[in-house]
């Protein structure tokens, strides 16, 4: 079992405030929902927690069973059970999909050694679980990917990369009803697995397939209500206004 613990966490980013103190906890096969308007800070969450070098954490911890990962790198968060959806196109560009995958996945897992057909039959297996095309495989990583594409990726290696939680950002958004479906089926198989979720949404569109036991509303930086999925409802219904900072 693992947990990921956030202690009074505060962020700037350019020398802005922009998380002013979250207290949050995921344990594995929970599933949560961060939600709230735009600007709250959601986002800023999400890649604070995966160690995003523009976000500066200026208070709190991060832990992961107890051990600090405050100041950790991505990798270090990583081998500890957390997923990072591949996130900086820019350093690794020219390198093919097949190629990332595999290196994320023996940087993970060095004793495992798995032969490389064996991992590709279950890489492709994934890919048509989430209805990707087989060539896609072989493209480079940010070549002209749609949002589509992009959120199907993220889902490829969040199931390959086989992490103890998981943290999505507008998983969503740029999906086809269809497609949500599909990335909804693989969430629920892991969180069958007893992966901990964070689901980072502003809508509730997603949130009909998956149903969380925690939603936590998020404004101006501050988490300003706990509670289930009757908070979600009323937020499809009436937004955000009703709830108070
Ligand atoms: P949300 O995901 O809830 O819409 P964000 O975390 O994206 O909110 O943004 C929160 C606030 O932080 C916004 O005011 C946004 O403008 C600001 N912000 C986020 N990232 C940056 C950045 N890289 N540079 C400057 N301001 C940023
Ligand atoms: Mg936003
Ligand atoms: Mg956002």
């Amino acid at each position: 079992d693992m947990a990921l613990k956030i202690e009074n966490l505060k962020a700037e980013v350019e020398g802005k405030e922009i998380l002013k103190g979250i207290d949050l906890t995921i344990n594995s096969g929970e599933i949560h929902a961060l939600m709230g308007p735009n600007g709250a800070g959601k986002s800023t969450l999400g890649e604070v927690l995966i160690g995003h070098p523009n976000y500066k954490i200026t208070g709190g911890k991060i832990l992961i069973n107890g051990r600090d990962l405050t100041n950790a790198t991505p990798e270090e968060r990583a081998r500890a059970g957390l997923f990072l959806a591949f996130q900086n196109p820019i350093s690794i560009s020219g390198v093919k999909i097949s190629t990332f995958l595999r290196m994320a996945y023996n940087n993970l897992y060095p004793d495992e050694k798995m032969p490389l057909k064996e991992f590709f039959n279950m890489v492709k297996t994934v890919m048509k679980d989430v209805d990707m095309d087989e060539s896609f495989i072989s493209r480079s990583i940010n070549d002209g990917f749609s949002g589509g594409e992009r959120k199907r990726f993220e889902v490829l290696q969040m199931v390959i990369l086989k992490p103890k939680i998981v943290i999505l950002d507008e998983i969503d958004s740029g999906l086809d009803v269809d497609a949500l479906k599909l990335v909804s089926a693989e969430i629920k198989k892991m969180h069958d697995q007893k992966v901990g979720f964070l689901i980072i949404t502003h809508y509730q569109r997603i949130l009909k397939d998956i149903i969380p036991e925690f939603v936590h509303v998020l404004k101006d930086g501050r988490i300003v209500m706990n509670g289930d999925n009757k908070v979600s409802d009323r937020i499809e219904d009436e937004g955000y206004d009703w709830i108070k900072e």
